[in-house]
């Protein structure tokens, strides 16, 4: 037979090495190493080809399998949606959309209009599109500069790395789209001037309010924030920020665009990660645990406000012209829907709150016991620990060695993830988003070859 109906092992790791150009990877070491193909999953526990077992403490590599893997329920409303109706686009609509959006709605309060999308990056670039066309349509185009944060990311296309505050991700991509600009990041931990909790917090918004009124406020149209910083660091922003975040844009009438494509559906414990912080979004963009992965889709979710920007019949160019071929893919809204029963039948923003919580507690025991951490992070199953060669002077920990780490980690069977360069010399921060089924003995599998791999590092 031939190989490729048997996918013998050494065939398939060969034609990967072969064709497959994989994500973020520097290639040429992979010359020589055999690239780890993953071939089955069960809760949080996945296969290699080499019949490795591993315990998945990033959710799919990117923080997106929230349900965890194998579930069979997904999978066959997947199956049945689809040799029913697979796919419709355009201004016609389809059962699993209308129900998915009413669905979605209903744990949205003061949020009423959901559009589609196939990935995160286009979510953002719907919000972005929203924003520009409100600028032109209501504010003679004087309204259309997007403010978002130093060590944020919105994703990959060049709109999105536009907005994005990652240097890594952002370098020889360039020149960007106009009129995106930074505002700095809210990281307590390396705070100047002393300043702590709320205090910080409140400085870290007015900080905001200072770029807002130096490019003057009727120009600015929007601010686009993660929740909680993912790859650029899991920043918690203290008390106190949010709070003025949204005073700010109240005082200013600038929309307040959340990115929850990484906390959304129930990443930190709740629901969305905004409701954390009891602030009240205009614009909420959401994607990777819409359906854990078990298909394709995302969600750009505004108020009636903002939809009702768009209804004008006297304009012909006045309602958003913008069309996603892969939104009207029936699978997705079909995962998703699944995806939210098993969420809420298995209490999972319940358990993510409590065994993050736990999760915590173990890494801040960790942290007692290991000096190279230098900082514990946040909330739910959403979790990061800061590594730093001194406590004292919180210099970062070499690169080379947090990626020791997290290979040490691998070959003990356990992924964990780390930040990318958001800033030169910041990549020090190990991330932790195992499934929201996670268990404490899970957690402390994690913690523990985290320990390990922690102490076999050269002094
Ligand atoms: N927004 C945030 C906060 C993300 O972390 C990501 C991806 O990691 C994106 C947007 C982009 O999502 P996608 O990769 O689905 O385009």
């Amino acid at each position: 037979m031939d190989d490729r109906a048997t996918n013998d092992p050494s065939a398939v790791i060969e034609a990967d090495r072969a064709h497959v150009w994989h994500h973020l990877l520097q290639h040429k070491p992979y010359e020589t190493v055999d690239p780890r193909i993953m071939v089955e999953g069960r809760g949080m526990r996945v296969w290699d080809i080499t019949g490795k077992e591993h315990l998945d403490a990033v959710s799919g590599g990117v923080w997106t399998v929230n349900v965890g893997f194998g579930r069979t329920e997904i999978a066959d409303a997947v199956r049945d949606q689809l040799v029913t109706m697979n796919y419709w686009a355009g201004a016609q609509g389809t059962v699993p959309a209308a129900r998915f959006a009413e669905r979605l709605i209903e744990k949205m309060p003061g949020l009423s209009r959901v559009y589609f999308g196939s990935s995160g990056s286009e979510a953002n670039e719907k919000a972005f599109k929203m924003v520009r066309q409100i600028s032109a349509k209501h504010h003679g185009g004087r309204k259309s500069k997007i403010l978002y944060r130093d060590r944020d990311y919105h994703g990959t296309t060049i709109a999105c790395l536009s907005a994005g505050g990652q240097k890594e991700r952002n370098a020889q991509y360039g020149p960007f789209v106009p009129e995106f600009v930074a505002v700095p990041h809210c990281l307590e931990y390396r705070a100047q001037e002393g300043l702590a909790g709320e205090d910080y917090g409140v400085r870290a918004a007015e900080e905001i309010e200072k770029v807002i009124l130096r490019e003057g406020p009727e120009t600015v149209g929007a601010l686009c924030l993660e929740p909680i910083t993912a790859g650029g660091g899991i920043i918690v922003p203290p008390r106190g920020y949010w709070e003025k975040v949204q005073e700010i844009c109240r005082k200013y009438e600038i929309l307040l665009h959340i990115d929850e494509v990484v906390c959304g559906m129930g990443r930190t414990g709740r629901w969305f990660g905004y409701e954390q912080f009891g602030v009240q979004p205009d614009i909420v963009t959401l994607a990777k645990g819409v359906a854990s992965g078990y298909a394709a889709i995302s969600a750009c979710v505004t108020t009636e406000a903002v939809f009702e920007m768009f209804k004008d019949d006297t304009d012909p160019l006045g309602y958003f012209r913008d069309i996603s071929t892969f939104g009207g893919c029936t699978g997705g809204p079909a995962a998703a829907l699944a995806n939210m029963d098993i969420i809420e039948r298995e209490d999972l923003c319940g358990n993510s709150a409590r065994t993050g919580a736990y999760f915590g507690e173990q890494l801040h025991a960790l942290a007692d016991r290991q000096p190279l951490i230098g900082d514990v992070r946040g909330i739910g199953l959403f979790q990061g620990i800061e590594l730093v060669a001194d406590r004292r002077t919180k210099e970062p920990l070499d690169e080379r060695q947090v990626m020791a780490a997290v290979a040490d980690c691998l070959k003990q069977g356990v992924i964990v993830g780390a930040t990318n360069r958001s800033v030169p010399g910041y990549n020090n921060t190990i991330l932790f988003a195992p499934a929201l089924i996670a268990g404490q003995g899970e957690i402390d599998e994690i913690v523990g070859a985290v320990e390990g791999a922690l102490s076999r590092l050269p002094g």
